[in-house]
């Protein structure tokens, strides 16, 4: 039995590796820089979360409750999930910046679009129907 098929035995069960697992080994890579470019002071808690997430990410790794690990790497999937689609709309905003004027609904924060130059405007939320007063 050669290398690679003695470690696809050792490997068989468990869970592997995983988004959140890519995630873990950024952060700790993350962790390795900032504790670097820092003051000294704060170095031990970088390495502190350095090997945390580095032991988290090699138990998640060699687990066998690979329910428990795919219910984390849901969860973590979600959460990416919600920050790429802020940078999306962040980024579609920059781009129309020059046509439309973007408001948040004082009531349930939720993001409006008018187009601009069109003075003042009374705009209603689509989302709760709360109406009020901005200059596009
Ligand atoms: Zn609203």
């Amino acid at each position: 039995m050669n290398f690679r098929q003695r470690m696809q035995q050792f490997m068989y069960g468990r869970n592997g590796f995983d988004q959140l697992g890519r995630f873990l080994i950024l952060a700790a890579l993350a962790c390795a820089l900032l504790g670097m470019l820092l003051p000294r002071t704060v170095y031990p808690l970088f390495l502190l979360l350095q090997y945390a997430a580095l032991i988290y990410c090699i138990f998640r790794l060699l687990s066998r409750n690979v329910y428990q690990r795919q219910r984390e790497n849901g969860w973590y999937l979600k959460k990416e999930q919600a920050v790429m689609r802020w940078f999306r709309s962040l980024k579609d905003r920059w781009q129309q910046r020059k046509e439309y004027k973007f408001f948040r609904c004082p009531s349930c924060h939720a993001l409006l679009r008018v187009p601009r130059g069109k003075g003042k405007l009374v705009l209603t939320c689509r989302k709760c129907g709360n109406r009020f007063e901005r200059k596009s």
